[in-house]
């Protein structure tokens, strides 16, 4: 049995942005018992998270584990700073282009990686997270596209500087995401599942 994480990542928050409004989803969640306001270690690739609060089952689907809130990794983490947020476990599939909608194949039939279509990604992965900003001249239409800007089959990635990590808990409800999305002042946000 592995971990689950369910990530609501905001596409639009800057870098200067991001740990304000990451503060302010937490005191809003804090406040509105969804998750508890002291730190502990429950989540996994950060020192401390929060655990859920009294009203965490507001924002989630029905649970069919009723005691997930008594799980040792079951808290949230909020990332800031220029992330790739990826699904954990397994490849990306394909990416696809936001001009010509043209699928860019990853992975062959039997799942192995297609070395020369990922490499131009991979080298703008990097150079994203050095700088903050790299362009794939996609293979199909020839034009220069920033890779924030690429889709990715089963939205197996997401760039952003802001991203709310749920660990374990059962699967939050698209009104909750979009409140979220709202109360970060109406920025585009992707909701993103994995499994470490
Ligand atoms: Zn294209």
């Amino acid at each position: 049995m592995g971990d689950w994480f369910q990530r609501i990542v905001d596409l639009d928050a800057t870098e200067e942005d991001a740990e304000r409004l990451g503060a302010e989803i937490k005191r809003w969640l804090i406040e509105r018992g969804v998750v508890v306001a002291e730190e502990d270690d429950c989540v996994l690739g950060a020192e401390t998270g929060n655990r859920p609060g009294p009203h965490a089952d507001e924002v989630i689907e029905p649970a069919p584990m009723k005691d997930w809130t008594r799980l040792w990794t079951c808290g949230l983490d909020v990332e800031t700073g220029r992330t790739v947020f990826d699904g954990g476990q397994g490849e990306p599939q394909a990416a696809i282009c936001p001009r010509c909608t043209s699928r860019i194949r990853l992975v062959t039939d039997s799942w192995e990686p297609i070395d020369e279509a990922w490499e131009p990604f991979a080298t703008a992965i990097g150079t994203w997270h050095d700088t903050g900003a790299a362009d794939i001249t996609c293979p199909t239409c020839a034009v220069p596209v920033p890779l924030r800007e690429w889709q990715w089959a089963d939205d197996y990635f997401a760039f952003g500087c802001l991203g709310f990590e749920f660990w374990n808990w059962p699967r939050l409800t698209d009104a909750f995401v979009r409140e979220v999305a709202e109360r970060l002042g109406g920025h585009r946000v992707v909701h993103i599942e994995g499994k470490l």
